[in-house]
């Protein structure tokens, strides 16, 4: 009930990741959020007072970034570069992230001994060619 991360696979190379489910505040955290700022005008100010909306309003901002931010990064594969977000919105450009990600990737030192991900085998028909674009393939 009250899980923030929930166990999917990625969709270009099939690792099992965990991303978090909610985009926005959940009605407990604003709740929580709402009370937290009450305790705090409270503690403040000694008394409800007005300037209480503005901290209230400025928590429920911040956590509100906050949590979209979170959800934003970990829709991000961390074994390939592959970004949902970005496919559905252009393909070829996720392809590009993909290509730049693992050519990072390769590069760095710290993936030697890494496993390599496991990526789409092209069908027979549409062998990739030396230096050919792999996003157009997708
Ligand atoms: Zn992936």
């Amino acid at each position: 009930m009250l899980a923030h991360r929930k166990s999917c696979y990625c969709a270009f190379c099939k690792t099992p990741r965990k991303v978090y489910a909610h985009k926005h505040l959940t009605t407990i955290e604003v709740v929580s959020l709402v009370m937290l700022s009450i305790v705090v005008t409270y503690s403040i100010y000694h008394t409800m007072d007005p300037r209480g909306l503005f901290i209230s309003a400025t928590v429920l901002i911040v956590a509100e970034i906050f949590t979209h931010m979170k959800w934003r990064t970990s829709m991000i594969c961390r074994s390939c570069g592959f970004d949902p977000i970005v496919y559905l919105r252009d393909p070829e450009k996720a392809g590009l992230k993909i290509r730049a990600f693992l050519d990072r990737r390769s590069e760095s030192p710290l993936n030697i001994m890494r496993a390599p991900i496991g990526q789409p085998a092209p069908a027979q028909s549409e062998k990739l060619k030396k230096g050919e674009n792999l996003s157009l393939k997708m």
